[in-house]
């Protein structure tokens, strides 16, 4: 372990062991979405289309987390493109009337200008109800340098004022190295309110177990991404990145001593024009809003407190599950939940983990080339069956594990038997709620 992150971890164990031990009746649980693009890079409107969207659906919170780019300054675009394709001038006069927007030409083209964050934020923010998180997508790809998107390590990095844009790196290893320095040192003396998560690992392929375990910095990973290519589900070549993301925390915490990773579910949305009936139809959706989300308790609805809460690992990830309470009892050492259940539905909660004296033997399945003949490493296969394994199974909306000192950690996972589940390329996105791995503060410090 880097020297450097010894105090934030100490820091992260003292504060993670007081907040799980009792919620405080003052707080709340907020929905929001942390990785949303816009026409600043390619989503297919304007900030406030987005905006508007995740606010009249009633999120709490929302960050614009567009490539390399933060929603600052002048900037005008050619949005003929999208005018063609989805009347997006055309739909935003209806909705905002005729003088929402900036239009100039230049050079025979008409160009728009693009709200800022700030001008948004004007126009959306409302104390306690609704915020914006500033944010962006560290997008950068590893691999042969010159072959773009060989290996695309994407990063969204929250709660941050300033824009630094990742180089090229010739291996995965080398770009979050380089990602999490560029991060470090642009967020001295406000690390602990920057929330930074992993994105899409089974994108392309680019991101094993292995490297997300051995990567110090990372809080969070997006263990469910609803937009096309993703794979969270996994596919013929790759386990889900659920799988991979239980690997990496068994691997992080007994071999490396890291905290673990947090698990996310974010949209990615880039397509704001999919019709509501879509959504529980047999047409498959591509890229849209409103599929995957992060909950997050905290006693106030600002930037700093939602972002400082989720680094310490106070939120849940849900496709479509809400859940009424979620406690981990640090002296009891029981973890327990609620789902707030919805009629005619049937609920099983799930304890996974996996026990301290696991072994890490395992094998490394061959690279497969793929359709653009590239070599593609896998993660390993681990002989230990327990690794990830279930612990507990409860069907019902009301679920307590104790843990008895041989796990390692553990986390819950609730699961539904939703019909009409929406669908995208990888098959009906599944109805679950993903909580974090607790008890592995006393794995870190070597107790039992
Ligand atoms: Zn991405
Ligand atoms: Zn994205």
């Amino acid at each position: 372990m880097n020297l450097r992150h010894a105090l934030p971890l100490f820091l992260v164990l003292l504060v993670c062991a007081l907040k799980q031990t009792a919620a405080n009746s003052s707080e709340r649980w907020f929905k929001g979405n942390t990785h949303t693009h816009t026409l600043w890079s390619d989503g297919n409107d304007f900030p406030e289309t987005a905006a508007d969207w995740y606010k009249s659906k009633g999120y709490d919170f929302l960050v614009l987390s567009d490539h390399n780019v933060l929603q600052r300054g002048a900037r005008w675009k050619d949005v003929s493109k999208h005018e063609r394709e989805n009347k997006v001038v055309s739909k935003h006069r209806e909705r905002w009337g005729k003088n929402g927007l900036e239009i100039r030409t230049r050079d025979g083209k008409t160009q728009v200008r693009l709200k800022t964050l700030e001008e948004i934020r004007r126009q959306f923010e409302e104390p306690g109800s609704f915020i914006m998180i500033e944010g962006f997508e560290l997008t950068a790809s590893a691999g042969r340098i010159e072959k773009k998107r060989e290996f695309p390590v994407h990063s969204n990095a929250i709660n941050i004022e300033r824009l630094f844009v990742p180089q090229a790196k010739g291996s995965v290893h080398e770009m979050l190295e380089h990602q999490a320095d560029l991060l470090h040192s642009h967020t001295v003396g406000k690390r602990e309110e920057v929330f930074w998560h992993l994105n899409h690992p089974n994108f392309h392929y680019a991101v094993t177990a292995e490297i997300m375990a051995a990567a110090p910095d990372i809080d969070g990973v997006e263990i469910f991404n609803a937009s096309t290519g993703c794979k969270s589900l996994g596919d013929e070549h790759v386990p889900s990145v659920e799988r991979i993301w239980d690997i990496a925390n068994t691997l992080r915490i007994k071999k490396h001593k890291l905290p673990p990773i947090f698990g996310c579910a974010t949209d990615d949305t880039h397509n704001y024009h999919t019709p509501e009936e879509h959504y529980h139809s047999d047409k498959e959706l591509k890229n849209a809003p409103g599929l995957a989300w992060v909950m997050v308790r905290s006693d106030s609805l600002d930037k700093d407190s939602i972002t400082s809460a989720m680094r310490q690992g106070d939120f849940y990830s849900s496709t479509g599950i809400t859940l009424r309470r979620l406690e981990y009892d640090e002296e009891k050492r029981e973890l327990s939940l609620e789902v707030d259940p919805q009629p005619d539905r049937n609920y099983q909660i799930r304890f996974i983990g996996s026990p301290i004296d696991i072994s890490l033997d395992h094998t490394m399945p061959k690279p497969f080339r793929d359709w653009k003949r590239v070599m593609r490493p896998m993660s390993g296969i681990y002989a230990d069956e327990r690794l990830g394994g279930v612990l507990k199974t409860v069907d019902g909306t009301k679920a307590s594990y104790r843990l008895n000192g041989s796990e390692l950690f553990v986390r819950a996972v609730v699961s539904c038997d939703a019909p009409n589940l929406p669908l995208i390329d990888a098959g009906p996105i599944p109805c679950m709620a993903w909580t974090q791995p607790v008890g592995w503060e006393k794995s870190l410090r070597g107790e039992k």
